[in-house]
């Protein structure tokens, strides 16, 4: 299996090129060159697989033993999934009135991230450890995807990871989530500035290639498509939990942001899989607008309740119009412009295409999320964090028109968001390991406003590469 660019610019690039660099040199985004199809028998001798038994046999269909030999595939999901805290790793919570929660938050971050995250981290590693050479992730953050990055790569050797958060605008929790943790690989700074204000300091350092290629320095975002691979794994595992008869559609209900959830899913149902998607979003997506009318005009986003949703621009959607478009690298092109431009026009035909599988749910502001907190609790005694909660009321409004199976993912724990169960007036859950958090030691390094933060962290990541050197030089 090759990958290529959405933009059509690259092509023939192998598992292993695509996972280090992560994005195409054309500014599109890698997919697949041709999508596998898994049959219903298939589908139906993989009901009952345990998770990381599940996730290589989907694997095995994007990445071939000349990749990486069966056994070792066998070995990166079995260690990546020995990080969560439950045996079943994703396990379903059946609720009043049919409602299914599908946890995906017991990795060690506490939120979904982790699913893609620890499994991205094995597979640098045994690259890496394979070409003996030493890799730099350079991470912007602004809330979840900091914390999983660090949990995935922290104390291996061949990795170190720089994470950079927008100081006082995340929240308690996740910001001690990055600075408690004191392996020598990681290495954390407070910026005094938003998020895009730390943005360039990532755009400046990725706009060199040269320094990028120097140092090895990559980025675990979720432009990467091992992402999207692995978050196929747990829509294959709700859907055969819930139907392993393999002979029902299931209605999966996602809370959304960048869209690598749905994206994942309608990759799997290319494959095949009988499902379809509901995005959850709140009204700071532009997606429920651009599915009305295929047009949209990007402005300004508000905070919620929901923060790792605050996303205008499901960036995903470029992956999607291409699954969407027969691969019409010439359309991207000219969508992905317009969406520059600040002003999309989607074809009636792509849209059409996005509606057979897409439906979205815009909530109606913070207090929807309240009181699907609040309804999930006094019906069940049973938490949702903010983003769930979304999800949940989609669910709790059309819950009586869904026919068939449905299930809502649950992308964070509720322990990561004490403010907004409180404010929806719910018992907060107690956990001894957010208690912990606030006790133990923390290490992180303040960037204050004037300074040359681009300096700064380029010295930083000169300074790692002094320390450990690759054996090898990197691939021209
Ligand atoms: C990242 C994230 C989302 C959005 O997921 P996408 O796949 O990017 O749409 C939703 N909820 C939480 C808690 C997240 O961390």
């Amino acid at each position: 299996m090759k990958y290529h660019s959405t933009r059509g610019g690259a092509s023939g690039m192998s598992f292993k090129d695509m996972l280090l660099s992560g994005y195409a040199c054309d500014g599109g985004m890698l997919l697949p060159e041709n999508i596998p199809t898994v049959s219903r028998e298939t589908l139906r001798s993989w009901a009952g697989l345990p998770y990381a038994e599940l996730a290589f046999k989907i694997a095995s269909c994007f990445i071939e033993e000349s990749d990486i030999p069966a056994s070792d595939l066998q070995r990166i999901f079995e260690q990546a999934y020995s990080t969560f805290s439950v045996p079943e790793v994703v396990p379903l919570a059946h609720l009043k009135d049919g409602l299914v929660v599908v946890e995906l938050f017991h990795g060690r971050s506490l939120a979904f991230k982790d699913l893609s995250l620890a499994c991205l981290g094995n597979f640098y590693n045994y690259f890496l450890r394979e070409d003996d050479r030493h890799m730099t992730l350079l991470v912007c953050t602004s809330g979840d995807t900091g914390s999983a990055a660090i949990e995935a790569v922290r104390g291996f050797d061949k990795v170190d990871i720089i994470v950079m958060l927008p100081r006082g605008r995340i929240t308690q929790i996740q910001e001690l989530m990055m600075t408690t943790v004191l392996d020598s690989n990681v290495h954390v700074y407070r910026m005094d500035g938003s998020s895009d204000d730390i943005d360039i300091v990532v755009r400046d350092l990725f706009g060199d290639p040269a320094f990028v290629q120097q140092h090895n320095l990559a980025s675990p975002s979720s432009l990467n498509f091992t992402r999207v691979l692995v978050q196929m794994v747990h829509i294959y595992y709700t859907y055969l939990q819930l139907c392993p008869s393999a002979d029902c559609e299931l209605e999966m209900i996602c809370p959304t942001g960048g869209a690598g959830n749905v994206t994942a899913g309608m990759l799997a149902r290319e494959m095949g899989l009988p499902a379809k998607f509901v995005c959850a979003v709140n009204d700071n997506n532009v997606l429920s607008r651009i599915m009305d009318n295929g047009q949209c005009n990007l402005g300004d986003v508000h905070v919620t309740l929901a923060p790792a949703m605050d996303i205008q621009f499901a960036y995903n959607l470029e992956r999607i119009w291409h699954l969407c478009s027969n691969g019409d690298s010439t359309l991207i092109k000219k969508i992905m412009k317009e969406v520059d431009d600040g002003n999309v026009n989607v074809p009636v035909n792509v849209l059409n295409a996005m509606k057979k599988a897409i439906k979205v749910y815009t909530v109606k502001g913070d207090e929807e999320i309240k009181s699907a907190i609040k309804r999930c609790w006094d019906e069940n005694e049973y938490n949702i964090c903010p983003h769930t909660a979304i999800g949940v009321a989609y669910y709790y409004s059309h819950g009586k028109d869904i026919k068939g199976l449905s299930a809502v993912l649950a992308t964070a724990s509720p322990l990561k968001f004490p403010d907004a169960i409180k404010a929806s007036e719910v018992p907060v859950p107690n956990s001894e390991r957010m208690h912990q958090l606030v006790v133990s030691p923390a290490r992180h390094i303040d960037l204050e406003k004037g300074q040359d933060w681009t300096a700064i962290i380029r010295a930083k990541v000169e300074e790692i590469s002094q320390q450990k050197p690759s054996q090898t030089t990197v691939d021209p």
